[in-house]
C-alpha cells in the first residue's frame, strides 16, 4: 500500500487529504494533517472520497456520433471539425465552456488553445453561475481579483458575519475551525444574514432573516450608518482610497433610518441596529459571502456593498479582517488564474489591460502559427448558448460540466444544445445529463487519476496528485487539448509532456513584464522552473509567490496599497435593486436554490457512495408550514412547482427554517437521478449587467400538490439489466444507489379525466411487474381495498426486485432487504419466515432509523430523536450511545437543533399538559 497526500475535489476550501491505495485502487482516505486549509479535518463528502470512486460508471472510450472509436480517429475529427467550423463561419464560430472542476493545468492550456491560436474569446466556465460578482466587484474596488483574506483570518476575527453562506453545509471544514476558534474565544461573535435559519445558524449570535434580495439595502444602511455614528476610518478612506463621497450620497438616496432599513429587509430594527454597532465598532471584522450574495442579477452591486463598509471602516488588510468571497468549486480560483472566464485573457490581465494583448501574444508567440489574438472580450455563460441559439456560434466544447442542468432556463439550453451543429464533450461519467447532446465524446481522467495543481478559496496553490491510471482509454483533459492543438497544427506550443511543463509556462507567464508592485499582484513566478520533482513535492502556498514574497503571501493589502493604477481602492455607490423575476398571481413564491451537505454538483460521483444518499434521498421542496396549510400540502407529500422555465416535482418538506411565501430547493437532481427534478428548468435567465452571473437565488413560482393515484418503492438487483422504463409511465421518479441494489421511488395515477377533473387511475401491477421486470414474481402479497402490495420476484434462485405499493412512510429501514440482494442465492423453497421477512422487506424487530443524519455512521433521525427523549440531550451524550458526529462533525449542526427540536417539544407538551390540569 501507498499513500500520497492530494486535495479534495468537493468544494472550494481545498483540503489536504492522505490517500492509501495500491496502485489501482484507493482504499482509504484521511484528512492530511499538515494542510494548512484543514489540518486534519475531512467533511462527509471528503471522508467518503474513496467510496465515490471506482470503474464502473466511466466513461472509457471517445466516441464520434454515436460510434466508438480511437483516439487517432477522435482527435482528428474534433480537430477537422473546428477548423472546418472556423473556415466556413468564422474564428469566433467555435467556443468552449469550461469548469472549476479542470485542473489549471487543463484550464491554461484550454485558454490558450481558444484564445490564443483558434482566436476566439468564447472560453467561459461554469465558476460564472458561482463567483463571477464576486470577481467582478473585486476589480471594481481592489482593482484585481485578488482574495485580501485567508482561512486564519476567520480564526483572529472579533466579528465574523456570515451572508448568503450555509457555510456549515457548503463549506463544512471552514465552518468546524470556525466553531472552533469560537469556543477558544469567547468574545469573537458571529452574525449570520440569510433568508432561510441553516444550520450555519448553530454558531450564531445574532441571526438576521433577512428578505431575499435586501441584501445591498442592509450594506449601504450600515455604511450610512457608520456614518452618522462618525464610524468611519476617515484617515483609511483619504490615505487608501476614493469615492467615499459618492458612494455615501448613494447610500442617503433611501431612507437610512434604521425602521426604515428594517422594514425593507423585512428584519427588527432592534437586532439590526446591534448588528451595525457591533460592526461598526470592532476593527477586526471578516465578512465572508457567497453564492447567497454572487447569484443575483445585482451580486456584484452586492458585493461592492460589503466592500465599501469594509473599506470605510479600515477594516482591511489586518489579521482577521476583510471582505472574504469563498468559492463553490475546488478550482473556481485556479481557472480565474489563467484566464478561463470570457472577460479575462490570461493570468489575470483582462483584454483592456494595457499592453496585455501584446504582452500574451509575444509570450505564447502565436505570430506565425496563429491568428492574432481577438481584442474584445467574449460571451458569458448564458450569452455564449444564446449566441449558439442565433447560429452565431456552431461549435461548443463542454468540458466536466452539465449546463443544460445549472444554467438558467435549463430546458431552453437544452434546446440549444440539441440544435448546435458541433457539440464534443469531455466528460468522465458516463451518465452526465450532457452526453446526450454530444456529437463528439472524449473520456477524461478523474480525481485520483488527475495530476496538477487547484487554488483553493484563500490563494492557496496545492498539488491535486495522479495516484491511479484512468481507466480504459480515458485520457487527462491536457493531453487531450494539446493532442487536438497539434492536429490543428499548433505543436510547436503545445508540446507538454507532464503537467509539470504546464504550470512552469502558467507561472513564467504570471510574472512575464510584471513589475512586482501591486498593480498584478497575480505573480507566481516564483514557483517557475520547478524541476518534475520540485513540482511533485510542492507543498501548498499562498500567491503572490515571487522574489519579494518567496514563501507566498497569507494576506493582500496590508500597506494599503491596491492593485488600481494609482494604489486606491474605490468605493462603489450603489442603489439597491430587487430581484427581476417577477412574483404574479400564478407564481406567487419566491425560489431559493442551493447546495445540500452530503451532494457535490449534479451527484455523477457523489451519488456512487450510497451512504450519502440517505441524508437527502429525493429532491424536496421546503416550506413554511403556514403556506404548505394554506396549499393543503403535507409533510413528505408530492408536490409540482412552476416556474419560468418549466416544471419540478419533489417531496414536500415543511420547515419553520423558511420565511413565509419562499420555497427552497436543492440545485443536485438531475435527469440520471429524478424526473422533472432540475431546479435549472424553474429559473428565467436574468444576469447581472456587469458580472454575467445568473440570478439563480431569486426565482418565481407557483406551488401545488402533485394529484397522483399510487406511490411504489421498487428495488432492483444492482447488476440487472433491465431499462427502467417504468420511469416513462410514473408522473414522479426519483432514483436512489443502495449498496447492493437500485431503488426507485415512483408515483403516477395523475390523469385529466374526461369532465376536466383529475382521475385516480389504478394499475393493474401483476402485468406491470410482468412487463418490466425480470425474473418471475414468487411473492406476492395484496389488499383490494386498501392497495397496498408489497411482492418479490425472483430469477435462479436470486432475489432480483422487490415491491412495495403504498406511502414511503411505510417502508422499513432496506438494510436487511440490501443484504439480501447480495447473496447468490436464497434457500428453496422459501421457509415461511424467511418469506414474512422478504415481503416486509426487513429483518424482525428492525426498526426503521429514519432518514440518515449522520452519514459517517448511518445514524438515522428516529435513532437519534429516541435516544434525546431517553435523556441524552446533549450532542457528547447522543456521541457516546450512537457514535453520530464522532467522525467528521458535519452533522453536529443537525443535532444540535434535533435536541433544541425536542426541548421545544417537551416545554409545548408540558404548557398543554398545565393548560389541561
Ligand atoms: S470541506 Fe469537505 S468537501 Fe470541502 S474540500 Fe474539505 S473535505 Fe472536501
Amino acid at each position: 500500500m501507498k499513500q500520497a497526500s492530494t486535495t479534495c475535489p468537493y468544494c472550494g476550501v481545498g483540503c489536504g487529504v492522505i490517500a492509501t491505495h495500491d496502485g489501482y485502487t484507493v482504499t482509504n482516505v484521511e484528512g492530511d494533517r499538515d494542510h494548512p486549509a484543514n489540518y486534519g479535518r475531512l467533511c462527509v463528502k471528503g471522508s467518503a472520497l474513496h467510496e465515490t470512486l471506482g470503474n464502473h460508471g466511466r466513461l472509457t472510450r471517445p466516441r464520434v456520433d454515436g460510434v466508438e472509436v480511437d483516439w487517432n480517429t477522435a482527435l482528428a475529427t474534433v480537430a477537422t471539425r473546428l477548423a472546418d467550423t472556423q473556415r466556413e463561419h468564422g474564428r469566433q464560430s467555435v467556443a468552449a465552456y469550461l469548469s472549476g472542476q479542470l485542473l489549471t493545468e487543463d484550464y491554461y492550456v484550454a485558454n490558450k488553445l481558444f484564445k490564443g491560436f483558434l482566436g476566439t474569446p468564447h472560453l467561459d466556465t461554469n465558476s460564472r453561475l458561482c463567483m463571477a460578482s464576486a470577481v467582478a466587484a473585486y476589480k471594481r474596488s481592489l482593482g484585481a481579483d485578488a482574495v485580501p483574506c485567508n482561512y486564519e483570518d476567520l480564526e483572529e476575527a472579533e466579528l465574523v458575519v456570515l451572508v448568503g453562506s450555509n457555510l456549515a453545509w457548503n463549506h463544512p471544514v471552514l465552518f468546524q475551525r470556525l466553531r472552533t476558534a469560537k469556543q477558544r474565544n469567547p468574545l469573537m461573535r458571529v452574525v449570520v444574514i440569510d433568508p432561510r435559519v441553516t444550520d450555519t445558524c448553530e454558531i450564531a449570535d445574532l441571526y438576521l432573516g433577512i428578505r431575499p434580495g435586501s441584501d445591498a439595502r442592509l450594506f449601504n444602511g450600515l455604511l450610512a450608518w457608520m456614518d452618522a455614528k462618525r464610524r468611519l476610518d476617515r484617515i483609511y478612506l483619504e490615505r487608501h482610497t476614493q469615492g467615499i463621497d459618492e458612494t455615501l450620497a448613494a447610500a442617503h438616496q433611501e431612507d437610512c433610518r434604521i425602521d426604515a432599513i428594517a422594514s425593507d429587509c423585512d428584519v427588527d430594527p432592534e437586532r439590526l441596529e446591534t448588528f451595525f454597532y457591533w460592526f461598526a465598532t470592532q476593527l477586526h471584522v471578516v465578512t465572508l459571502y457567497s453564492q447567497g450574495i454572487n447569484q443575483s442579477s445585482s451580486g456584484t452591486d452586492k458585493c461592492n456593498a460589503i466592500i465599501n463598509c469594509h473599506l470605510a471602516g479600515g477594516k482591511i488588510g489586518l489579521p482577521g479582517a476583510g471582505p472574504f468571497s469563498i468559492t463553490g468549486q475546488p478550482n473556481a480560483m485556479g481557472g480565474r488564474e489563467v484566464g478561463g472566464l470570457a472577460n479575462q485573457l490570461a493570468a489575470h490581465m483582462d483584454y483592456h489591460t494595457p499592453g496585455a494583448i501584446d504582452r500574451v501574444t509575444r509570450f505564447w508567440a502565436t505570430g506565425s502559427l496563429a491568428p492574432s489574438l481577438p481584442e474584445e472580450p467574449g460571451y458569458k455563460a448564458v450569452e455564449l448558448f444564446e449566441a449558439i441559439e442565433r447560429g452565431e456560434i456552431r461549435a461548443v466544447w463542454i468540458m466536466a460540466t452539465n449546463p443544460g442542468v445549472s444554467l438558467p432556463d435549463a430546458n431552453r439550453m437544452r434546446r440549444i444544445l440539441a440544435a448546435c451543429p458541433l457539440v464534443i464533450v469531455s466528460d468522465c461519467m458516463a451518465n452526465a445529463d450532457i452526453l446526450q447532446y454530444a456529437d463528439i465524446v472524449l473520456p477524461a481522467s478523474s480525481w485520483s487519476e488527475k495530476d496538477g495543481t487547484v487554488t483553493n478559496s484563500e490563494r492557496r496553490i496545492s498539488r491535486q496528485r495522479g495516484m491511479l491510471p484512468p481507466p480504459g482509454e480515458a485520457r487527462h483533459d491536457w493531453w487531450i487539448i494539446s493532442q487536438i492543438a497539434t492536429r490543428m497544427g499548433f505543436g510547436e506550443a503545445f508540446d507538454y509532456t507532464h503537467p509539470g511543463d504546464i504550470f512552469d509556462e502558467h507561472a513564467r507567464l504570471s510574472g512575464f513584464e510584471n513589475a512586482g508592485d501591486s498593480t498584478r499582484p497575480f505573480d507566481i513566478s516564483g514557483l517557475a522552473g520547478l524541476d518534475r520533482a520540485a513540482y511533485d513535492a510542492l507543498a501548498p502556498i499562498q500567491w503572490p509567490v515571487n522574489a519579494t514574497a518567496p514563501e507566498g503571501t497569507a494576506r493582500l493589502f496590508t500597506d494599503g496599497r491596491f492593485a488600481t493604477p494609482d494604489g486606491l481602492a474605490r468605493l462603489i455607490p450603489v442603489q439597491p435593486k430587487g430581484p427581476q423575476q417577477a412574483l404574479s398571481e400564478s407564481r406567487p413564491l419566491r425560489l431559493n436554490t442551493g447546495r445540500v451537505r452530503d451532494q457535490w454538483h449534479t451527484m455523477t460521483r457523489t451519488a456512487r457512495a450510497p451512504r450519502l444518499m440517505n441524508h437527502r434521498a429525493e429532491p424536496f421542496i421546503e416550506v413554511h408550514p403556514e403556506d404548505a396549510a394554506s396549499l393543503d400540502l403535507n409533510d413528505q407529500q408530492l408536490a409540482r412547482l412552476d416556474g419560468a422555465g418549466g416544471d419540478y416535482i419533489g417531496r414536500v418538506r415543511i420547515s419553520h427554517a423558511m420565511r413565509r411565501g419562499e420555497v427552497f430547493v436543492p440545485m443536485h437532481w438531475n435527469d440520471s437521478f429524478s424526473g422533472q427534478a432540475r431546479m435549472g428548468g424553474l429559473l428565467a435567465a436574468h444576469l447581472d449587467p456587469v458580472s454575467g452571473q445568473p440570478e439563480s437565488k431569486h426565482g418565481a413560482v407557483g406551488l401545488a400538490p402533485l394529484d397522483i393515484g399510487w406511490e411504489a418503492t421498487l428495488v432492483l438487483a444492482a447488476d440487472s439489466d433491465c431499462a427502467p422504463a417504468w420511469c416513462d409511465d410514473s408522473t414522479y421518479w426519483a432514483y436512489i444507489p443502495l449498496e447492493n441494489c437500485r431503488r426507485w421511488q415512483l408515483a403516477g395515477g395523475e390523469s385529466g379525466s374526461a369532465c376536466g377533473g383529475v382521475e385516480k387511475v389504478p394499475r393493474d401491477w401483476l402485468a406491470w411487474a410482468k412487463a418490466y421486470l425480470p425474473g418471475e414474481p414468487a411473492l406476492w402479497a395484496e389488499d383490494a381495498g386498501s392497495g397496498r402490495l408489497r411482492a418479490a420476484g425472483f430469477e435462479n434462485g436470486r432475489l432480483c426486485w422487490w415491491l412495495m405499493v403504498g406511502s414511503p412512510a411505510e417502508l422499513p429501514a432496506l438494510n436487511w432487504l440490501d443484504a439480501r440482494f447480495a447473496e447468490a442465492a436464497l434457500d428453496t423453497p422459501l421457509p415461511s419466515d424467511l418469506r414474512r421477512r422478504l415481503l416486509a422487506g426487513c429483518d424482525a424487530g428492525e426498526a426503521d432509523a429514519g432518514p440518515t443524519v449522520c452519514s459517517c455512521h448511518q445514524v438515522g433521525r428516529k435513532a437519534i430523536v429516541e435516544a434525546i427523549r431517553h435523556g441524552d440531550t446533549s450532542v457528547e451524550a447522543l456521541g457516546a450511545r450512537l457514535a453520530c458526529g464522532t467522525q467528521c462533525g458535519s452533522c453536529i449542526p443537525e443535532l444540535k437543533s434535533l435536541i433544541e427540536e425536542e426541548h421545544a417539544h417537551d416545554h409545548a407538551t408540558q404548557a398543554v399538559e398545565a393548560e389541561t390540569a
